[in-house]
């Protein structure tokens, strides 16, 4: 299917999401955290990842990191300023920043 052909005009606005939401999951592998470290789906060395917010500039303070907990620090220091909806956060890998979806089973808690 040649992505060129579609004529986008043609979804509804739930479609188009649903369909942003697939094409984020095949671009975001699902983040494998083990002691604390992600490890990372591309070059699968362990590292300590970066917190983005996707559409965002700024990379969030990751405190603390293990297999089902996350602890963050917003970019200002305020937790009000800060997107609560997982799905908009990535982890991104600092060897070859890579990026990956955060798994549900992984807490996110703001500080
Ligand atoms: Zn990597």
């Amino acid at each position: 299917m040649a992505l060129t052909t579609i004529d986008m005009s043609e979804f509804t606005k739930e479609q188009l999401f649903s369909l942003i939401d697939g094409a984020k999951r095949m671009l975001y592998s699902e983040a494998t955290v083990v002691g604390g470290e992600l490890i990372c789906a591309k070059c699968k060395l362990p590292g300590t990842p970066a917190l983005l917010e996707e559409g965002m500039t700024v990379t969030h303070n990751l405190i603390k990191l293990s297999g089902t907990r996350m602890e963050a620090k917003g970019w200002d220091g305020r937790s009000s300023a800060v997107s609560e909806e997982g799905e908009r956060l990535l982890l991104e890998c600092p060897n070859c920043f890579q990026r990956h979806s955060i798994p549900d089973s992984l807490a996110l808690e703001w500080l």
